[in-house]
């Protein structure tokens, strides 16, 4: 059987070896897993619930443990991985309670003239055997949003995870298993996503593949997945407009927690912001000044807020879209060095709108700080963008506030926020590049169920 090596990217140090799934066991994963979907379909909503309920509860008893995982798996800093575990812990409740409220409704049959006599309701019923592929900048949360929306709608799942992040998924299933969750109604997969997640998606009997990662892989699998539902939440370059009349302190804090959080893998990260020209200087000088206050350290250390990316490749190539952008006319104002795997919170100026660091996902700590001179000019830059996750704006006039949120171009819009806050029960998917489909529990569970209509013609 072979092995993957999982490393911490910040120093190279091997922390875990984990078995790998040979493709060639698939067919009799397919079969426990539809099998076990049966079982599930037959669990009543609240027995469903209550080990949604349970797992919640020990994944907050496991926290330390968990923790320490995602930070020594992802790189992640180890106060942003203990909210991360809160977060996922949150996101199975959530599930748990969506699962008791699962429900169709009335259909007004007699409303057609056609339909006189008629009772007519819909029913939500799972969809069997479902297949989640997930990143590894959330390894534990985005995993439990797929999950525990499966689990609540009475399906069985099979799960990849990101190759470099296997840790934390497979706790979380330990967890959900010691809850009471029927045996193979979750098989985490460990294996690469250009063989194992390739063969997923290609597998008979799976009725729904649940994406979450980068555009290219998304669209090549949504190309071969045949009639297999597919929800993709895919990368965003999120956009946030700073206006004339904003809290100053507010957003400069907000969008540098923003860009920098996770070292900026996140994929509603603040990369482009949009700053009132009066008021330009300024932000970039206190942005500045908070930016390097930032601790770059081991992701385990207690005060450490940024550390390394997934890997050293990644940091080479944010790296170089900076270089690039400076070479095509931004100024560099902060940042820009590299250790390895690790980057400098880097902060541009004057990003050129042709530039990469402006058209496409950074996916790294580089944020570039541009100027506008009219609400029109903010919200057609925001726009100006193949992708649209989240967007943030900062202001403190409702008829400005109001206009952005009716015409960004993107799957949702925070006043008085940047584009990557986010609470785990609201529906949360993109627009135009950036995703086919919602997640958040309710949301998902629409569409991990079958609509059925139901008709009664009642005889007198
Ligand atoms: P990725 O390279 O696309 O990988 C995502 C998952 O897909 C991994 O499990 C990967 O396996 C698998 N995969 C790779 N090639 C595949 C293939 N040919 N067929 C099936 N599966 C395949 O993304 P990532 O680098 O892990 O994550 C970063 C990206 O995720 C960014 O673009 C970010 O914006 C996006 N993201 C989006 C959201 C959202 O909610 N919209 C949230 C988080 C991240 P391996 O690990 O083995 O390659």
């Amino acid at each position: 059987m072979s092995v993957r090596k999982v490393s911490l990217a910040y120093d190279g140090a091997v922390v875990a070896e984990v078995p790998e799934t040979p493709v060639t066991e698939l067919p009799q994963i397919l079969q426990r897993g539809e099998a076990a979907a049966r079982v599930m379909a037959d669990m009543s909503r609240d027995e469903r619930a209550s080990i949604l309920f349970r797992a919640s509860q020990r994944m907050l008893d496991a926290k330390p443990d968990l923790a320490r995982t995602i930070a020594l798996e992802s790189g992640k800093p180890i106060r942003e991985a203990r909210v991360e575990v809160d977060r996922a812990a949150a996101t199975l409740w959530f599930s748990g309670e969506e699962a008791h409220r699962l429900a169709g409704e009335e259909v007004p049959m007699d409303a057609a003239a056609n339909g006189k006599g008629r009772v007519g309701y819909t029913i939500r019923q799972p969809l069997g055997m479902v297949a989640a592929i997930t990143p590894f900048n959330f390894p534990l949360n985005l995993s439990m949003h797929k999950v525990g929306p499966a689990i609540a709608a009475g399906n069985s799942i099979l799960h990849k995870p990101a190759s470099t992040t296997p840790l934390s998924a497979l706790h979380a299933a330990s967890i959900l298993v010691a809850s009471g969750l029927p045996k193979d109604a979750l098989q985490v997969l460990v294996g690469s996503g250009a063989e194992l997640g390739e063969a997923l998606v290609a597998a008979d009997g799976i009725r729904l593949i649940s994406f979450t990662g980068s555009g290219p892989v998304g669209r090549g699998l949504l190309a071969k997945a045949g009639m297999k539902r597919v929800t993709l939440e895919l990368g965003s370059n999120s956009a946030v407009l700073v206006l004339e009349d904003a809290d100053l302190d507010q957003a400069v804090a907000a969008c540098v927690a923003g860009a920098f959080s996770n070292s900026g893998q996140s994929c509603i990260s603040v990369q482009r912001v949009y700053v009132a020209q009066p008021l330009h200087a300024q932000f970039i000088e206190r942005f500045v000044e908070l930016t390097r206050k930032l601790r770059i350290a081991n992701p385990l250390e207690e005060d450490c807020d940024i550390s390394s990316l997934i890997n050293e490749q990644e940091a080479q190539r944010v790296q170089a879209w900076a270089g690039e952008a400076v070479r095509e006319g931004a100024t560099l104002v902060t940042g820009g060095g590299r250790n390895m795997a690790t980057l400098q919170p880097t902060v541009l100026a004057s990003v050129k709108p042709a530039s990469k660091l402006n058209r496409e996902e950074a996916f790294g700590p580089v944020v570039g700080i541009n100027s506008f001179q009219s609400l029109d000019e903010a919200i057609t830059l925001a726009n100006d963008s193949r992708f649209g996750l989240q967007a943030g704006v900062f202001t403190q006039n409702l008829k400005a506030a109001w206009r952005c949120a009716q015409e960004i171009t993107a799957g949702g819009v925070m006043i008085n926020d940047v584009s990557n806050y986010r609470v785990d029960q609201m529906p949360y998917g993109g627009w135009k590049e950036s995703g086919l489909g919602k997640e958040g529990p309710r949301y998902a569970m629409e569409e991990m169920t079958a609509l059925k209509l139901v008709s009664w013609r009642l005889s007198r």
